[in-house]
Formats: structure tokens, sequence, C-alpha cells
């Protein structure tokens, strides 16, 4: 009688359990490994969230068998700068900038299509540097409590920023504002060291070193990292010499900025084709035909300093800076890495191993290896032999264990 009871319970508890808690078995006609290997005809054991294993064998018994033996299997891949709470959606007379303020909630909900179009194209991770009312806040704890569908997010919340008309900050204010940041929620620091945003390539620098250092004490002192934001040379040289941990945008790096980076082990994330996308988008926009001869040039030099940052050994991770109706183009950064020199394979390592390890999850992100997160994408086609297989095939991905994305029948 007792055993009956039991097994009546067990049966109740295990019906009762989410799908998503059975063992899945996934297998891959070839899976890129974290050295940029290919291995074929693998298997993936994943329970709930996590890879327990990647071998030859056969899949465990009872397991939830997923055959993407047609298929490349790489990382889920990590956009290191994006700014998911811009949001519009195209209604005829609006434009992307320019439209009437909404309620944080709102725009909160409105967001998530963002975060969808994200995880298409294979971006599992974002790092989001800049947003406001902590919309950014409320979608990456929607998203870790399952409540809502999108990539995981590092968030930065506001940036810290010069005052548009007023004298440049000082040191002793952006050092509060980096301890209310991260006391507020932020996991990164956002700073804005110059001009240059959509339209604009103004490289004027707007924050000295030292208020840079200070705010990159600041938030080191409380193990918090530091994104700066430069689109001329001098804020990228003062912003590396600061301390940041990432440096966004930037052309015309001397070479002994370059030299530091190295040094130091600063990231770069030159976001070369977020102006490709103005250009594209440019009626959208609504700017000025005179707007994009200087965009144009800007890419050049963009790309330019990155081959020469690449070939000196400066560690460059994937960024889109994707905002509005760039959201499902976060990876097309990938083709301009391999313009500035990189393999296919040290192209992925731009948006797996080495964002991981800049958001310090190397031991979790990055990988398809035991004691990953189960994030894992798979591609048609050769990915080592052509980069746009990353960038416009990919047919399914895996987030924390759970199928987001599923095009493969
Ligand atoms: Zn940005």
């Amino acid at each position: 009688m007792a055993t009956h009871i039991l097994s009546a319970f067990v049966l109740i508890v295990l019906c009762a359990l989410p799908a998503r808690a059975a063992t899945k078995a996934i297998r891959a006609g070839r899976l890129i490994d974290a050295a940029g290997k290919a291995v074929t005809n693998v298997v993936i054991v994943v329970d709930n969230d996590t890879i327990v294993s990647v071998g030859t064998g056969a899949p465990p018994a009872g397991a939830d068998v997923i055959d993407l033996s047609r298929y490349t299997l790489v990382a889920g891949m990590i956009d290191v700068h994006t700014h998911m709470t811009y949001y519009w959606d195209g209604a005829p007379g609006t434009r992307p900038l320019g439209q009437p303020r909404r309620p944080a909630g709102v725009t909160t909900v409105l967001a998530a299509e963002n975060a969808r179009r994200t995880l298409d194209t294979g971006v599992t991770t974002v790092r989001d540097l800049g947003a406001s009312n902590e919309v950014d806040y409320a979608m990456r704890d929607l998203i870790n409590m399952g409540k809502m569908i999108g990539p995981r997010m590092f968030v930065a919340g506001q940036g810290l920023s010069a005052a548009r008309n007023g004298p440049p900050p000082d040191p002793e204010t952006f050092r509060q504002q980096a301890e209310a940041r991260i006391a507020a929620g932020s996991d990164w620091v956002k700073i804005y060291a110059s001009r240059g945003s959509f339209q604009s390539v103004d490289t004027t620098q707007t924050v000295s070193y030292e208020t840079m250092k200070a705010a990159v004490d600041a938030a080191h002192a409380k193990n918090h990292k530091v994104a700066i934001h430069s689109y001329g040379p001098s804020g990228v040289k003062d912003a590396v010499r600061a301390g940041a941990d990432s440096v966004e945008h930037g052309i015309d790096l001397d070479d002994e900025t370059i030299a530091e980076m190295v040094t130091r082990g600063t990231v770069w994330v030159p976001t070369i084709d977020h102006n490709r996308y103005y250009v594209d988008a440019k009626d959208e926009y609504g700017f000025a035909p005179d707007t994009i001869a200087p965009l144009q040039a800007y890419i050049e030099k963009n790309l330019e300093s990155t081959r020469r940052a690449f070939k000196a050994g400066v560690k460059i991770a994937m960024g889109s800076d994707a905002v509005y109706s760039m959201f499902g183009q976060n990876t097309r950064e990938l083709g301009w890495l391999v313009k500035a020199g990189m393999t296919p394979a040290q192209a992925l390592a731009s948006a797996t191993t080495i964002p991981a390890a800049l958001l310090g999850m190397e031991k979790s992100l990055g990988a398809i290896a035991p004691g990953y997160f189960a994030d894992i994408v798979a591609v048609d086609g050769d990915p080592l032999a052509d980069v746009n297989a990353l960038i416009n095939s990919v047919r399914w991905v895996m987030k924390g264990g759970q199928v987001v994305v599923d095009k493969t029948k």
C-alpha cells in the first residue's frame, strides 16, 4: 500500500516537472570547439540548463534526442554592445529617433521584440551598454526569471556622460555616479567619453583622463567593470590609460595606444558594422545626405585601426551597437572582423571565448563543454570556411537548455 502511494506520488511529481527538466541529447554533425577546431559526430548531453557531457558515445537511455546531424554547432554567441531598450516598430510617419516618451513598463514589453530578434541571430548573451529608466535591469531580471524570452543580459543602466552644454564632469561627480549605478543594479558602468552617435561621427573628447579614472577606480573597487565609448583617438588613449576593461568604437589608434591595450589586456569593441547600418537605414532615420560620406569615411578608418590592432595582438570582441531596426543584424560585425584579417575561427572567438572572459564568465559561457550553460547554435554550412554561415544561416538556437529558435523543419 505504502509503495503504491509512493509510486503514485512519484508519477505525479514527474508529470508536474516542466519539459525542460528532461535530459536532452543533441546529435551534432560537426561542432566547433573552444579552440576553433571542428569535431565530427558528437553527442552533447544537456541536463536542465547545463551541458553535462560532450562525446562520441550513444545518447543516454531515456534522453530526449535532438537530431542536428545536418548542421554545424557553435557556442551561443555574445554581442558585447547592444541598446536593447531602443525600440521602434516602423509605424508609418514615425522615425526611430524622436518617438514620443513611453512609460518604462511599456518600453520593457515592446523591447522584448529586440530580444527575440537577437536570439534569432544565434546571440544568447548580450552586454547592454546604456538604457534609460532601468528598463535594461527589468529585461535582465525578467529574462533570468524565465518570464521574458531573450538573451542573458549584462547591463549598464544609464551611461555616465558630460552635460550637453555645461562644464566638463569632474572626477568626484563621476566617482559618485559610478557607485550609484552599481548600487542601483548595474553589472557594468558605461562612460561616454566623446561625442559621436547615430549619424554624427564627431570625435571630440568630452571626459578627461582624471574623470574617467575616478569612475574606473570606483567601479573596480566594487568588482565591477567599465566600458568607455570614444569615437576619437584621444578618448581611446585616455580610456585605456584610465583602466577601462573595454573600449567601444574608435579610429586612428596610435601604436602606443595599441601596445598599451596589448599590455593591459584591454578588449577593443570597434563596432564597425553599426555605421554600415546607419548608411543603410538613412531613409528610416531621415539622415541628411551630407552625413553619409563621413559615416563611410569613419567605417574605413575604423576597419583600418581594427586591422592594425588585431595584428598587434589586441583582444577584439564582437559588438553590434544594435539599436531600433538593427536587431536581427547583431552578428554582421563578424564579416568586418574577417575583413580586418581574422580567420572565421578567430572571428567566432571574438563572439564567444573573448567576450565570455570579458564578462568574467569564461567558465560558463562561450564554449560547448561540460559545466557550461547549454547555449548552442546550429548553422547550415561550414563557418570555418565561410563566416557568412554564422551571419546568414542560423537554423536552431538553444539558450540555457531551452530551444528558443527552431527553423530546422
Ligand atoms: Zn552604443
